[in-house]
């Protein structure tokens, strides 16, 4: 007899499994396909570099992890034990001075000397109401804001922090640098106010509940979420690609935590040409390349607090990591690249051997890069931690081409599942209400490509489940994901 499932999901990273969980607690059957031995996509660790090192194989800090509508729903934060580093990020500059932002948006003004106030009347409307912001960025864009004074206050910052005008309220390197070091996760040019909106949006949460770290690594994250779609009833097969719609068993709804072009190829004939043709117009923005290091000793910056910041931005000034970002963006691999740095077990000791560290970065390069960079993130960091390299005890670097063939949902390196580009924001991956149904009968996407779009907050996979419970299985209940 052939088997059948209410819900399948092909896909199990945390939208993946976000959305199987929805579904899994609304008490329907469901079983996820993930092509690769390891569940949990870019919500995974391993041992990377030498045994008794354990490295976060893609997402490494999760800022949205207290803030994000589904994590709240799933009580992540008691399923999983998080360190919230006082420091959410810092930004050496040459010469020991770096730009520190505590998660205490006061002594962060404090810290900044002559741009403290201006730092502070920035930040502090987008961090006192940091909740606004999330339910504001955590669904798609094309509806009526709950919050309209936070979105307001938003957008206008991140037309003048993304703009010409970016420098006018300060005075010194030191706060700039520190706003385009956030600004700069997001792979675009500098300055861009979708760049500027995601960077303010990230400094936001970082000064009000942290950027947090998972202890046991972001594994735990997707582990906490098999734990109970199991526990539910649901269902993981891995090592199983899914390469048609047409070779799944039968199932009301589908949910493909994939990107567009991957969903083109999977769907073939049953794609109507109007919504292909939009599937193709989506586009990827640039790569990243990683490397992974074990280190005998904590990386030795020369600015002491750095030595206790969570993440790092390694770049330099402003102008600096904008030079870095924008050679990117033309095609080209930065001299003096920008380098996102996490210092995970400092905060979480058990992720190394007794005095040992593991070090996380990584770096921005063309769509499709083979280049291997770790001696350029490695030169970075010695810039501003001189004696770096003598304690390096292995590395494990990847190139971008590597990135996307470790998963298909990073086109050429494109970590973000395309590129975040304030078109792409709204219309992530069609302007809809619910850009997370498609027109294929009974089909949803839920990947990082549709709105809210890229990092580990589940939200993609949650929106997706409560359009197909809505619209397969005709219910409007939340269902309760609290742990049982
Ligand atoms: C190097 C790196 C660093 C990052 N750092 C951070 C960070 O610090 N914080 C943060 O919040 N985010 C970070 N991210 C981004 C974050 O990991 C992603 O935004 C997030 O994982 C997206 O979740 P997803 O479920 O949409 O897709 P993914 O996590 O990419 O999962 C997709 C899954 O689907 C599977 N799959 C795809 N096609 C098929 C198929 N045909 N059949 C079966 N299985 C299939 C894949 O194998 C994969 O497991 C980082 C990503 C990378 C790569």
């Amino acid at each position: 007899m052939t088997e059948s499932f209410d819900a399948i999901v092909v896909g199990s990273g945390p939208n993946g499994l976000a959305a199987a969980v929805t579904l899994a607690r609304s008490g329907l059957s469901v079983r996820v396909y993930e092509r690769a031995a390891l569940i949990g996509g870019g919500s995974s660790s391993a041992e990377l570099t030498l045994p008794g090192f354990l490295h976060d194989i893609c997402s490494a800090v999760h800022p949205l992890a207290f803030e994000s509508r589904f994590f709240r729903e799933f009580a992540l934060a008691s399923r999983v034990d998080f360190a919230v580093p006082d420091i959410s990020y810092a930004q050496p500059l040459d010469g020991g001075r770096a730009g520190i932002a505590y998660r205490d948006l006061e002594r962060t003004r404090e810290h900044l000397g002559r741009d403290g106030d201006a730092y502070a009347q920035l930040m502090g409307p987008l961090a006192r109401h940091a909740s606004a912001v999330a339910e504001f960025t955590g669904s798609t864009l094309v509806r009526v804001p709950q919050h309209p004074l936070t979105v307001l206050a938003l957008g206008l910052r991140a037309l003048e922090q993304g703009g010409p005008l970016w420098n006018a309220r300060f005075r010194e390197e030191v706060a700039p640098a520190l706003i385009t070091g956030v600004a700069a996760h997001t792979i675009l040019t500098q300055p861009s106010v979708a760049g500027a909106a995601a960077g303010l949006t990230l400094a936001a949460y970082g000064h009000a509940r942290g950027w947090p770290i998972p202890r046991g690594g972001s594994q735990a994250i997707a582990d906490a979420m098999v734990d109970d779609l199991r526990a539910h009833g649901g269902e993981i097969v891995t090592e199983h690609e899914v390469t048609s719609l047409d070779e799944l068993p039968p199932a009301r709804a589908v949910l493909l935590d994939v990107t567009p072009d991957a969903f083109v190829r999977l769907a073939g004939d049953r794609m109507p040409s109007a919504y292909r043709r939009r599937m193709e117009h989506f586009r990827y923005g640039g790569g990243v390349a990683k490397v992974d290091f074990a280190l005998s000793a904590p990386v030795p910056w020369a600015n002491e607090e750095v030595r206790r910041a969570g993440t790092v931005h390694v770049g330099g000034t402003r102008a600096e990591v904008a030079q870095a970002e924008n050679d990117v963006s033309a095609g080209r691999l930065a001299e003096r690249p920008y380098v996102l740095v996490a210092q995970q077990s400092l905060f979480d000791p058990g992720r190394a051997p007794e005095g040992a560290q593991t070090l996380w970065t990584y770096t921005h390069v063309p769509a499709g890069s083979a280049a291997d960079r770790e001696e350029a993130v490695t030169a970075q960091i010695e810039r501003f931690a001189p004696g770096f390299r003598d304690t390096i005890l292995a590395t494990h670097s990847r190139s971008a081409v590597e990135v996307a063939e470790y998963n298909p949902n990073y086109p050429g390196g494109d970590i973000a599942a395309g590129a975040p580009t304030l078109s792409q924001l709204i219309r992530r991956p069609v302007l809809s209400t619910d850009p997370w149904r498609t027109p294929v009968r009974g089909v949803y996407l839920c990947s990082s490509s549709v709105s809210p779009g890229p990092g580990v907050t589940g939200l993609v996979g949650w929106h997706a489940a409560l359009s197909a419970l809505r619209h397969e299985f005709g219910t409007r209940m939340l269902p309760n994901l609290s742990p049982v």
